[in-house]
């Protein structure tokens, strides 16, 4: 079964991602983490993605989609996760295309909905590990030593884009580029809408695996 995890930046498709990934046979592909790689081995896609990312805007699709159509072309074609991709009607029809040459599909999308004003409160005080990437926030998901991820001692970061004018901008992208898929997935009848603003990730979970069965 391949998802897809859409939601704007905040919303926790990366933290309810590790979850599948721990408790079932799923794979994460996640496009941000994916860049994210690249810039760090500066090959020539993460300088030229750096600037935009670190500016809180969109990498264009021609780039996004070939990183995606590689990055399935020499693994696995089931069971994935896809966190954060697509993010625009462009990528999600390139994304039919690839997997239909794979003889695979889309089977749910989950859409993690989230009121703005508590998208701001997570993005503010999120912290991440550069080595295993997961997710810490200041105040609601604190590391148990300060600044210290708890499963790899190493130094948590913020963001580049979590800066509030990133935030913004981000989150005007989700808006105006991304939401446009939630009419896409509910006319292809895949999207599952969970409504995430006061639940606890774990509650977020649970109706996850009710919707996908598991
Ligand atoms: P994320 O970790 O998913 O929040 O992604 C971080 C950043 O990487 C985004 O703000 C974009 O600049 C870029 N990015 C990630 N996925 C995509 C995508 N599917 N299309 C375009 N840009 C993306």
């Amino acid at each position: 079964m391949n998802i897809i995890l859409l939601g704007a930046p905040g919303s926790g498709k990366g933290t309810q991602a590790e979850k599948l990934v721990q408790n079932f046979n799923f794979e994460q592909l996640s496009t941000g983490d994916l860049f994210r790689k690249n810039i760090s081995e500066k090959t020539q896609m993460g300088l030229e993605a750096s600037k935009l990312i670190s500016a809180g805007k969109l990498v264009p699709d021609e780039i996004t989609n070939k990183m995606v159509e590689e990055y399935l072309k020499n693994g696995n074609k089931e069971n994935i996760i896809f966190d954060g991709y697509p993010r625009t009607i462009n990528q999600a029809k390139a994304l039919k295309e690839i997997l239909v040459l794979n003889n695979s599909k889309i089977d749910k999308v989950i859409l993690l909905d989230v009121e703005e004003k508590i998208l701001l409160e997570r993005l503010v005080g999120r912290l991440i590990c550069p080595k295993c990437k997961r997710s810490y926030h200041l105040k609601n998901r604190p590391p148990k030593k300060e600044g210290i991820c708890d499963f790899d001692n190493s130094s948590l970061e913020t963001r580049p884009d979590d800066k509030p004018e990133k935030i913004a901008i981000r989150l005007q992208s989700y808006l105006s580029d991304t939401s446009p898929l939630i009419d896409y997935y509910k006319t292809e009848k895949k999207l599952v809408k969970i409504s995430v603003s006061n639940l606890t990730s774990e509650k977020v979970f649970e109706k996850i695996r009710e919707a996908l069965k598991l």
